[in-house]
């Protein structure tokens, strides 16, 4: 494929969640052209058409605010959630509609890319969780050298592994450094086996330290808070549960201990995330590091918290770690889509 020079041509991202898909874009130096959020609804039960139409929506708005058109676009990547069947094709998702299993979704993206463009476009894909941690391992190699390892609790547990030359760690099905869905030591916890999103019910790290566990924790500790206002209410769990953060940074002991509890579980998963790659850094993202909705003592917290933990199961020593708060927010994917494309491009040509 003949590529356009190299200084003309941007790189667009687009993250496709459950619920929101996202667009990014970065030059052809990799830097991003914009830190706004820019989302619209996936739009997952109208079926495979209407999702494309919505992430081609969103990239032409994307091209749009910044003066641009198809004709600067040098590649795309697309973040989207596994498991797939191959490359390009999506596996069972429990996030997604049933009907979407077996969608070559790559495929798809590809043709409707080349009738709106008027030209075939290089687009690559991967895993979202994946891709969240190329931007940041790009920030802190600037200035420090070493592979990164990344944990962004959310709705689920995002997780990344990037090589200290910048390239994210995929696996051979594109399923590598899924320590979301690996049993955490929960009897170290002092808690029973939770289920977990995935349909497992061994006890998934997930479901110890991101939202989709939360209602279960909080079941768990209520008990022992009988007077606690969320033990008295008749609210829905979903919106006890999404309480918890603004409580703990009020200092409500109840909410404390859950997240003191996050904390400790997200230690363990640092931990086995460390002895299975070895980095020199780790970065935490998700909602608990999001600096719009948390206060620094908050995050200071549940990072001491988190090393803490750590330290008691490493092989080697928490020092050789060096722990960060993640720096882009839920625009990570999107933005690590669009590198992703990049160094696939630059490789190539
Ligand atoms: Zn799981």
């Amino acid at each position: 494929m003949k590529y356009m020079k190299c200084e003309t041509l941007i790189y667009l991202g687009i993250d496709c969640g459950a619920t929101t898909s996202k667009v990014g874009g970065v030059d052809c130096a990799g830097e991003p052209l914009s830190m706004e959020l820019r989302q619209s609804d996936t739009n997952g039960t109208a079926g495979p058409g209407a999702i494309i139409a919505g992430w081609l929506e969103g990239a032409e708005g994307f091209l749009r605010a910044h003066g641009l058109d198809w004709q600067n676009v040098g590649g795309i990547g697309l973040a989207i959630p596994g498991p797939y069947l191959g490359y390009g094709v999506l596996g069972r998702q429990p996030n997604l509609p049933a009907t979407l299993e077996g969608w070559h979704f790559l495929d798809e993206l590809r043709q409707a890319v080349a009738v709106s463009a008027g030209r075939s476009i290089p687009i690559e894909t991967a895993n979202d969780g994946q891709l969240a941690g190329v931007p940041e391992a790009r920030a802190i190699q600037r200035t420090s050298p070493g592979s990164v390892l990344m944990l962004a609790p959310g709705s689920g547990l995002g997780c990344s592994f990037v090589h200290s030359d910048g390239r994210v760690f995929g696996g051979d099905h594109q399923a590598g450094v899924i320590l979301c869905h690996m049993p955490a030591p929960y009897e170290r916890l002092g808690l029973p086996r939770f289920r977990c999103g995935c349909g497992r019910d061994w006890g998934c790290i997930e479901a110890y330290t991101s939202i989709s566990g939360l209602s279960q924790l909080l079941e768990h500790v209520l008990p022992r808070y009988p007077h606690h206002e969320l033990a008295q209410s008749p609210a829905p769990s979903k919106s006890k549960v999404l309480s918890l953060r603004g409580r703990a940074q009020q200092g409500d002991p109840l909410a404390l201990e859950i997240f003191d509890t996050q904390a400790r579980a997200m230690g363990m998963a640092v931990a086995a995330g460390c002895m299975a790659y070895d980095p020199a850094h780790v970065v935490i993202g998700g909602g608990l590091m999001d600096r719009t909705s948390t206060t620094p003592e908050f995050r200071a917290r549940y990072l001491a918290g988190i090393r803490e933990s750590a330290s008691e199961m490493l092989w080697v020593s928490v020092d050789h770690l060096t722990f960060h708060e993640a720096r882009f927010g839920d625009l990570s994917q999107a933005i690590g889509a669009a590198l992703m494309v990049l160094q696939a491009v630059s490789t190539e040509g």
